[in-house]
């Protein structure tokens, strides 16, 4: 898979100039795994093709070649909105950067023009539609370039989830500088679209890197869905507690509900979905930027290029289409390294519609197949009994630990199986009994309906309660059955039809029915275990978040809030996110290490040269002030909301999706 690496205009400079910039500008102690090798071959003008999680550190892989090559490093990115926000921060580090797109007016683009041809940007960052206009072309070939770096390059893929048409256009760029180096950097790694990321940008000579997929800071959970708003508010109830965090659902219409039903039981919460108008989208993102325990109620429209460093979980109230789409939106959570959750609540009725959807979307035969499969390795992920990480692993190519991860649900609390080939039969047969002795086809409703022989109107109006397999199922509970149902559809033993979802059988069906298969199954928690939101309800006031102090010792928190509190300050006052002062890890580095010096702080991860001198003694004036008192910071109070109980609506999503491309 690796090229040779065309090394063109090699510089002299040395690998120790990387490794200073990093110390100087950064403040980091190290490289991170491949960061070091891209760094160099960069560096010494070759191209690269860098696939790496979410988290894992790709902008250090252009932003140091680009401040150690002469020239600017032009950074092609599909986000304007978060432009602005991506340059505030590279210039609190003291880095020249500037953006051109199409919110700023004649003036401010004339003046980022100006500083590229005097050579005075270090960086500088395009949306790739502007790459189209001749004008932007002919102002690059005046000035010089240091490097090209096409970032979420995934999105030149026809196929992926992402696909942007001005991103095709960029194999322009090796055209018409073929002397200047590109790196195309991307989260998403599946094979294809690895390949297809080469082959389109037109990069054949180019070096492969491929990272670990691994993000061990995160955990995986996956819970059967009961009521999911339910169990959302009391995950977030009592793991998350003022923490900023993003929650994903299929529809606009869910995604406003959701949104107000944690506003309305007390958590600070703002809906996301591209049919918002622009300002409030705008305002909302930037909220979840700037506040420090904000949720983000959102649609697929939402996250990408959000680089948020302290997202503390990200939850998924509906069943994602795909897995390279989960992993990315997971993603978003923990960059900073610290622990963080991905959370997932999952039912029969997500399973039903998402297969309804692919049968009666548009897409030819094609489309439709490839939107099974995806579908297919979701349900699988969420259908296992053996570690989630490693299959997340597996699925991208990369080996796992057979021993396990330990950080995901499957690890720390292994799943019960059970033989459930005869619970199998029953829901098959009566599937084949409707159908052979009625000519009918029902859902899975009805179908549990008729196991466990209840007269309701809809049975006794079809006479369903003469069926012989009336009442066969009383062994097991409601939820129980419509588990049976979801990992039967999960594993193909079933299929949906329709736009009714009514149930049929597959050619793998007659193998269970004929006694010929086993069919081992998942053991369905009677009561999921995060339900019971009401009994969780104390305990709230200091809105303190509970995961960024985690791991800290008792003693160290007040000088951790009393550092956030000051952050909180510095952040207000010059209008920029509180991260772009200093990431959670910083501070937790910093009271751990409670530097008596300026010298001495410098020393700390994350403290460069520019912000030493910049917070140098804000930070110690902080720490010395608390010195004997352990008087803790002032944690801003959250009113305390009473619980009101929304109205439980199942499992069944309650809207249909829309199309929802991100903005
Ligand atoms: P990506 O773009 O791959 O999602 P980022 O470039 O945003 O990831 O980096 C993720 C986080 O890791 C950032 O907070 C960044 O500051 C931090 N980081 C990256 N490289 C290093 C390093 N070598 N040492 C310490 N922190 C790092
Ligand atoms: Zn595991």
């Amino acid at each position: 898979m690796r090229g040779t690496g065309v090394i063109r205009d090699m510089p002299e400079v040395t690998e120790s100039e990387a490794l200073t910039t990093l110390h100087r500008v950064f403040g980091y102690e190290a490289f991170r795994g491949e960061q070091e090798a891209i760094v160099d071959h960069v560096v010494a003008g070759g191209d690269a093709v860098v696939l790496m999680p979410t988290g894992g550190g790709k902008s250090l892989c252009y932003q140091i070649p680009s401040l150690v090559r002469p020239g600017t490093g032009i950074v092609v990115s599909p986000l304007i909105a978060l432009m602005q926000d991506q340059v505030d921060a590279l210039r609190a580090l003291g880095v020249r950067a500037g953006f051109m797109n199409s919110t700023q007016d004649f003036d401010e683009r004339r003046t980022v023009e100006a500083a590229f041809l005097a050579g005075e940007l270090d960086l500088l960052y395009l949306a790739p539609e502007r790459l189209r206009l001749d004008s932007t072309l002919d102002l690059l070939s005046r000035g010089k370039i240091a490097l090209f770096a096409i970032d979420e390059a995934h999105c030149v893929s026809q196929w992926g989830h992402d696909f942007r048409p001005d991103y095709l256009t960029l194999s322009v760029l090796g055209e018409r500088w073929p002397d200047v180096p590109r790196l195309a950097l991307t989260a998403t790694a599946t094979h294809a679209t690895h390949e297809e990321i080469t082959h389109r940008l037109n990069m054949p000579a180019a070096r492969h890197f491929v990272a670990s997929f691994d993000r061990p800071n995160i955990q995986y959970r996956i819970v059967p869905k009961d009521d999911a708003k339910k169990q959302l508010l009391s995950f977030l109830r009592q793991e998350h507690e003022g923490d900023a965090g993003i929650v994903y659902c299929l529809s606009r219409k869910s995604v406003e509900r959701t949104a107000e039903f944690l506003t309305r039981n007390g958590i600070e919460a703002v809906p996301y979905h591209a049919g918002l108008d622009a300002g409030m989208r705008a305002r909302h993102q930037s909220r979840f930027l700037r506040e420090e325990g904000l949720v983000v109620v959102a649609t697929i429209a939402f996250g990408m290029g959000i680089d948020k460093p302290d997202v503390r979980f990200v939850a998924h109230v509906d069943l994602p289409k795909s897995i390279e789409g989960y992993y990315q939106e997971t993603g978003r959570a923990g960059r900073d390294g610290l622990p963080s959750n991905a959370w997932m609540a999952y039912g029969l009725g997500d399973v039903v519609q998402q297969r309804k959807m692919i049968q009666s979307g548009d897409g030819d035969e094609t489309f439709r197949r490839r939107a099974s499969a995806h579908l297919d390795a979701m349900l699988a992920l969420c259908e296992t009994a053996r570690c989630r990480r490693g299959q997340l692993l597996a699925y991208f190519g990369q080996a796992p630990d057979p021993a396990g991860c330990g950080n995901c649900d499957t690890c720390l609390t292994p799943p019960e199986t059970w033989d459930g080939t005869v619970a199998a039969q029953k829901v098959l047969s009566t599937v084949v009994r409707l159908q052979r002795e009625r000519g009918q086809k029902f859902g899975a409703a009805q179908i549990v309906d008729i196991l466990l022989g209840r007269r309701t109107g809809k049975v006794i109006q079809f006479d369903h309660d003469q069926l012989s397999v009336f009442g066969i199922g009383e062994e097991l509970a409601e939820s129980e059955w419509r588990g049976v149902v979801r990992q039967l559809l999960a594993q193909g033993l079933l299929a949906v039809e329709g736009e009714f979802g009514t149930l049929a059988l597959t050619e793998a069906s007659g193998a269970v029915l004929r006694r010929e298969r086993e069919v081992p199954l998942r053991k369905e928690p009677k009561r999921p275990s995060t339900a019971g939101a009401a009994s969780t309800a104390s305990g709230r006031g200091k809105r303190r978040s509970k995961s960024a102090a985690a791991e800290l010792p008792e003693e160290l928190l007040p000088a951790f809030e009393a550092l956030r509190a000051w952050r909180a300050e510095q952040a207000r006052e010059q209008g920029v996110p509180p991260y772009v002062i200093f990431h959670d890890a910083t501070l937790r580095d910093i009271v751990t290490t409670a530097p008596a010096s300026v010298a001495e702080l410098g020393t700390v991860g994350g403290v460069g040269e520019k912000k030493l001198a910049r917070y140098g003694e804000g930070v110690l004036a902080v720490l010395s002030s608390l010195d004997g008192s352990g008087a803790a910071g002032s944690a801003p109070e959250r009113d305390g909301h009473p619980v009101s109980g929304g109205a439980p609506d199942g499992d069944w999503p309650d809207t249909e999706p829309e199309p929802d491309d991100w903005i």
